[in-house]
């Protein structure tokens, strides 16, 4: 309960800050919208959990992606795609490796610390012969 009120506040703040609308592809649906935490729910303190800029608005389908960490944006905004996506597939995602987001100076620290810690960066993938 208290989680849902505190997730309802999040995204109530939030979404505003990207004018209500997907950050990536534009969707402006409600329903579809999520706000996805950078640095999850789990990870953060109570303080960042309610952050608004601890986030970015998304569709459904590139909340999950980013929540999976198939996708990442960095410090400058830029997108990072996870080469676990073929480069094929990207336009069945709506993503493309161009792509960037208008990110703030406080959404900084939050965007890094997801590409550091929740991209499938495949640094560490085996190698498949
Ligand atoms: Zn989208």
């Amino acid at each position: 309960m208290k989680i849902r009120k505190g997730q309802q506040k999040f995204k109530k703040q939030l979404a505003p800050l990207w004018n209500n609308q997907c950050a990536l592809c534009g969707i402006e649906l409600p329903a579809l919208l999520r706000a996805s935490h950078a640095k999850p729910w789990k990870d953060a303190t109570d303080e960042e959990r309610l952050d608004p800029y601890n986030g970015i608005l998304l569709c459904s389908n590139h909340d999950v992606l980013y929540d999976q960490g198939y996708i990442t944006f960095d410090g400058t905004g830029k997108i990072h795609i996870s080469s676990e996506i073929e480069s094929i597939d990207y336009v069945k995602f709506s993503i493309h490796d161009k792509m960037r987001v208008s990110r703030v100076e406080e959404n900084k620290k939050y965007f890094k610390w997801h590409k550091r810690n929740i991209f499938k960066d495949n640094k560490n993938k085996r190698e498949q012969d």
